[in-house]
């Protein structure tokens, strides 16, 4: 079956929907998107049909969070959110509305946190309805709130962060009221760490995450989402190194701990996992690349070729060239030769040996075989053995040493 093109799919729903009587459009982000070159990730569509009546026209809707009036349509290998105009009531706790109700299309542009995010767009008509002013911040590379940014700021605090994220995305300079409401409360009150480590992860994840951490730092945020705040004094040689395409976010994370001087201990390690709720592989991954970058600048000079083949072979290790590179051009670049002619003669070859072999032999099963097999192994990756023979002879000769020592 030929994928469906997602934006026809999403058209298809809203000229349903205008078919039976009512508006429709796409909204937010799917609209900002197009209008910047960019293809959407996903389509969400605005519509004064109510929930009642969107489950009328699509059976197989689901209702999510039906308090705001949002429901879901699955459709030609899509998902849809179909969500009515509505007005967010007062917000008490920083984060959500206390009440909403349906309202008008202009009421929804206006709860829309940015003016590049409250736009719409009729899709059959391909009109653009632009309350305010959207498109020309756009066009002008303008962050602003919609409304009096303070009072939006602190009605929802994640917008702070979604400032940020947005304004380092899609290169948009923070207009001079925005900026003031995000430098006036930098505690991110209310905003759960679920989202504030969801955000981040979005910012150094995606190419443009320099000028995000210089944000994060120039609005003091640093505090609100690391847990502490540091002046990375020294620029962000290391952030600098990554390879400026999409990527893990921990990458970036640890990339920002090295910029910012953090320890990186396992209670450092163990704060950053609390504050942002890394996943254990994630927080694995972090402990990992810094460990890495500091064995790498501290002992590769040193280390013998078995060292540096091991390090080598670790998956993370691309990473921590390209963040040692950043941290320093010269010793990067030695790193990197280095590499090269490690690579001629294997970074990982499969050992010639195994347990088996050693069983094969005539040696008995035991706790000192995988010392025996490592340090055969380390002979192998220095060039010190060129056949299974070989091994198997050297092997040998250290299991019966050990025993003689015994
Ligand atoms: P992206 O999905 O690329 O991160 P987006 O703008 O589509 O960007 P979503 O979180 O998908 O962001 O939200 C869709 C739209 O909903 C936004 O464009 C905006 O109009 C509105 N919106 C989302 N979150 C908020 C918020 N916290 N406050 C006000 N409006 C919001
Ligand atoms: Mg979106």
């Amino acid at each position: 079956m030929k994928p469906v093109d997602p934006r026809d799919n999403a058209s298809d729903v809203a000229r349903h929907l205008q078919e039976n009587g009512h508006v429709a459009y796409f909204a937010g982000g799917c609209v900002r998107d197009r209008l910047l070159g960019l293809a959407p990730v996903d389509y969400d569509i605005a519509t004064d049909a109510t929930p009642d009546r969107v489950k009328a026209l699509f059976p197989h809707a689901i209702s999510v969070g039906e308090s705001f009036g949002v429901m879901l349509v699955r459709r030609g290998g899509h998902t849809l959110e179909i969500a009515t105009f509505r007005s967010d009531g007062l917000y008490r706790d920083g984060r959500h509305p206390e009440t909403i109700r349906f309202g008008t299309e202009i009421e929804d542009a206006a709860r829309r946190d940015f003016t590049v995010n409250a736009m719409f767009e009729d899709p059959v008509s391909g009109l653009l309805i632009d309350h305010f002013n959207g498109r020309a911040d756009l066009d002008d590379r303008v962050l602003r709130a919609v409304g009096d940014p303070a009072e939006r700021l602190s009605e929802d605090r994640l917008r702070v962060l979604r400032a940020i994220r947005f304004a380092a995305r899609f290169e948009l300079e923070i207009e001079a009221t925005t900026a003031a409401a995000l430098r006036s409360d930098h505690t991110l009150e209310g905003v759960s760490r679920e989202r504030v480590g969801g955000e981040l992860r979005r910012m150094l994840s995606d190419s443009t995450r320099v000028r995000a951490v210089e944000l994060l730092e120039s609005f003091a945020l640093d505090l609100a989402v690391l847990g502490t705040a540091r002046p990375s004094g020294g620029g962000h040689p290391a952030l600098k190194g990554l390879a400026p395409e999409n990527r893990e976010p921990i990458d970036g994370l640890a990339a920002w701990m090295l910029d910012r001087e953090d320890p990186a201990d396992r209670t450092s390690i163990r704060a950053l996992r609390d504050g942002l709720l890394l996943s254990n592989r994630e927080e694995r991954r972090l402990e990992s690349v810094l460990t890495l970058v500091r064995e790498v600048e501290d002992g590769w000079e040193r280390a013998s070729m078995a060292q540096r083949k091991r390090s080598a072979a670790r998956e993370e290790f691309t990473t921590v060239v390209e963040l040692v590179r950043g941290r320093d051009a010269g010793f990067g670049a030695g790193v990197m030769s280095d590499l090269l002619e490690l690579e001629a003669t294997g970074i990982a070859p499969d050992p010639f040996l195994s347990g088996e072999d050693l069983i094969g032999a005539g040696l008995s099963p035991g706790p000192d075989f995988k010392q025996i097999l490592d340090v055969t192994y380390d002979a192998q990756l220095e060039g010190d053995l060129e056949t299974r023979a070989e091994a198997l002879a050297f092997a040998l000769k250290i299991a019966r040493r050990a025993q003689g020592d015994g």
